[in-house]
């Protein structure tokens, strides 16, 4: 098949470090600053009318970006009901999804102000998250070979990558030939309403592409039902477990389940690494999109001769970031993306300031779910309960000696996903990169941020099922199964 390339580095040519881009992103963005959209389900049939609920701004829960009205137990049996596999030839299917890409582009103003407001989304992440929802949409429309597909798929996808993720998993399905139903985060269903609104301009039709805003029951609702071929599922491991079981309950036997969840990332830091690249790797790891990525980092190990220099240049680094409201330019960390997920990590930070290990935190603006860029001291990755999604830094020390048992207990956490190393010693390379247990290890840079087509990204263990996203084996498992061919 051909196979388009992947736009790197370049969704419409963003250069933040120019005056011009940065004036011309305000002129796009600045007609939405106070806008109120309102999201309902998209179906191919009639949707049954719901009470519109205020959807919430993470920075200022004054100023709310619109309304949902969430869908309705009616309304997924009218999904199904409706829901046709997309039969248009694959040289059309795949014009639509490349027009598709080009209005999201088009549409990058309305698009990152949704991002700012709904999910609390700074300008850089913004810029990543459209550059990655185009690359996805490119990347599978290059990659679909006309293979029958699955048949219906559900999507669930999640807010900390509300159009990435989400598109990304529709576009797969939609490449393949498959219909899709689609259910956004709770949290997050204005920017995918838009994004669904242009998919259907492009001409996906809407028996084969449609959207279900709403919680737990319909996610289960969309999930537990015969007529349903395939699932895809990025969010938490928890949540991962249920729909599996879920299914094995309620699907025809097999029915594929493709999840992306958790992860319980570290990164060692041995004494032959460069101190400044480490250094600015780690805040980026552990502090862009305030720690909101499972790829983030959550413990890094650091030689014992430097943990001490280390450890002061990052508090360091840490304090020159400033917090704010994502729609300022200044802002490098935004907050977390509601109240719930505020107090589940701010217990745990309390938690580890009553046993003495806060190493150092910032001060959070008072208003909006802000968590305070903070680092912890823990003896290893052992310590950690759970994977805490926000700007929280575990650190630990460990001797020369001791690499191995450090290698031992990241992969006795269960999770694989991310990785990172920072060494100057080549031979480490290989020896660590054989040992750890992640799908995606970054050597000597940050460890967030996968490219689609040249990162593909997923993990193993308890962060996934694999295949790994904007990667080559992915698209072939939204296909019928007996024409499967790539399996990883
Ligand atoms: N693909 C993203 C990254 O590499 C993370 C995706 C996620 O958080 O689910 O940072």
């Amino acid at each position: 098949p051909e196979v388009f390339a992947p736009l790197r580095g370049n969704a419409r040519g963003f250069d933040l470090t120019h005056t011009q881009t940065l004036d011309e992103i305000e002129l796009a963005r600045a007609p939405f600053l106070n806008k109120s959209w309102d999201a309902a389900p998209l179906l191919a049939g009639k949707a049954v009318p719901q009470p519109a609920v205020a959807v919430t701004n993470p920075t200022n829960p004054a100023a709310s970006p619109g309304t949902v009205r969430n869908a309705s137990l009616a309304d997924v049996a009218t999904a199904l009901d409706k829901a046709e596999a997309w039969a248009a030839p694959l040289s059309e299917r795949r014009i639509v999804l490349l027009k598709a890409a080009d209005l999201i582009e088009e549409h990058f103003g309305e698009i990152f102000a949704l991002l700012a407001r709904e999910a609390g989304k700074g300008l850089p992440d913004c810029v990543a998250e459209l550059r990655e929802g185009v690359d996805f949409l490119r990347y599978y429309a290059g990659q679909a070979t006309g293979e029958p597909p699955a048949g219906i798929f559900t999507c669930i996808s999640p807010w900390n990558f509300p159009m990435a993720i989400f598109v990304g998993q529709i576009s797969a399905a939609l490449a393949a030939g498959n219909a899709v139903l689609a259910k956004p985060a709770e949290q997050t269903p204005l920017v995918a309403h838009l994004t669904v609104s242009l998919l259907h301009q492009a001409g996906v039709p809407k028996t084969a592409l449609q959207l279900l805003p709403g919680g737990g029951d319909i996610g289960a609702a969309l999930t537990g039902d015969k007529r349903i071929n395939g699932v895809a599922f990025t969010g938490s491991t928890a949540t991962a477990q249920r729909i599996r079981a879920n299914m094995a309950a309620h699907c025809a036997p097999g029915t594929p389940l493709i999840a992306e969840t958790g992860g319980l990332n570290a990164m060692i830091v041995d004494s032959t690494a460069l101190p400044e690249q480490a250094v600015q790797a780690i805040v980026e790891s552990a502090f862009q999109s305030a720690g909101q990525r499972c790829s983030a980092l959550r413990c890094l190990y650091v030689q014992e001769d430097i943990a001490d220099d280390l450890t002061k240049m990052l508090i360091g680094a840490m304090e020159a970031l400033n917090m704010g409201d994502p729609w300022d330019l200044s802002t490098d960390v935004g907050p977390v993306i509601d109240e719930l997920a505020r107090k589940g990590i701010l217990d745990h930070v309390e938690t580890a300031r009553s046993q003495g290990r806060l190493v150092a935190e910032l001060d959070a603006p008072e208003t909006g779910t802000f968590v305070a860029p903070t680092i912890l001291r823990v003896s290893g990755i052992g310590d950690l309960e759970r994977e805490i999604f926000g700007p929280i830094l575990h650190i630990a020390t460990f001797k020369s000696h001791e690499l191995d048992a450090v290698i031992d207990a990241i992969n006795a956490t269960g999770y694989g996903l991310t990785f990172g190393l920072h060494t100057r010693i080549d031979d480490r390379v290989q020896y660590v990169s054989e040992r750890i247990e992640a799908g995606n290890i970054y050597i000597n840079r940050n460890q967030i941020g996968a490219i689609v087509g040249s990162q593909p990204f997923g993990g193993e263990g308890l962060s996934g099922t694999g295949p790994k996203a904007g990667g080559p084996n992915y698209l072939p498992r939204f296909g019928a199964p007996d024409v499967q061919h790539v399996s990883d």
